[in-house]
């Protein structure tokens, strides 16, 4: 994912938000996880990250092509949520994202740790927000990009 898609999908993310209540059009709250509720009538909205979040905490892993079909979310961006860190895999899970740079297993961000060192340069890398973590134990090689869960 370039720099350059992260942005179109972003302002995908940002268009696709609920600004107003479809019930009384009245003006949405945001109350955080992706959520919002309609002050006067207390109706309950979610952006895209919303809908992927609710869906993962009701029905635990699931692959992305599912969550996809499910919340009408694209892929691209759940991928996103995941490259930036909103989304990550939980540990022991089977299934990992790979690293951009040498394709080994991270749990989320862009790059894995050693990675990030060589393009970041030293301790700035541990604060970069494109720095996953790699799992603890018997990371997976070629991975798909399909299993992942909701981050606490
Ligand atoms: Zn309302
Ligand atoms: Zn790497």
């Amino acid at each position: 994912m370039t720099e350059k898609d992260k942005k179109v999908l972003e302002n995908v993310f940002l268009a696709n938000r609920p600004i107003s209540c479809k019930k009384c059009n009245g003006k949405l709250f945001y109350m955080g996880g992706g959520k919002y509720k309609c002050h006067p009538c207390d109706e309950e909205y979610y952006d895209d990250f919303g809908k992927v979040k609710e869906f993962l905490e009701e029905r635990g892993s699931a692959p992305a092509i599912l969550i996809s079909e499910h919340t009408g979310v694209r892929m691209e961006l759940i991928d996103l949520f995941l490259r930036t860190g909103k989304l990550e895999i939980i540990e022991n899970s089977k299934f990992y994202i790979s690293c951009e740079k040498c394709g080994c297993a991270i749990r989320y961000g862009r790059y894995c740790p050693h990675c990030s060192r060589e393009i970041f340069g030293g301790i700035m890398a541990m604060f970069h927000e494109d720095v996953g973590e790699c799992p603890k134990k018997n990371p997976k090689k070629n991975v798909p990009k399909v299993h992942f869960f909701k981050k606490n």
